[in-house]
């Protein structure tokens, strides 16, 4: 039996309230997810200070900036951005 012939079986069981309220359970859970990630982006300031040298720096530079600016090591800059710049 493949797994498609499981799922086809599980899904013959259900009612079509029971499949609806699966449906609904689940969409529900995104949309939690999705304004979780949402209220996290607005809380993220886009602005963040070099501790360092004090530079400005936006958020999607600030690894670019530890990586030229302060030798941050390949592979660490996300640590080392995440230790000198902080938000503005
Ligand atoms: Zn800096």
């Amino acid at each position: 039996m493949t797994d498609a012939d499981d799922y086809a079986d599980e899904w013959e069981d259900l009612t079509e309230k029971e499949l609806l309220v699966g449906v609904l359970t689940e969409l529900q859970q995104i949309r939690l997810l999705l304004s979780d990630a949402d209220r996290e982006r607005d809380a993220d300031p886009d602005q963040y200070e070099c501790t360092e040298c004090r530079t400005t720096v936006p958020a999607d530079n600030r690894e670019r900036h530890v990586r030229e600016q302060h030798k941050a090591p390949p592979g660490d800059t996300e640590a080392v951005a995440e230790r000198l710049l902080k938000p503005a």
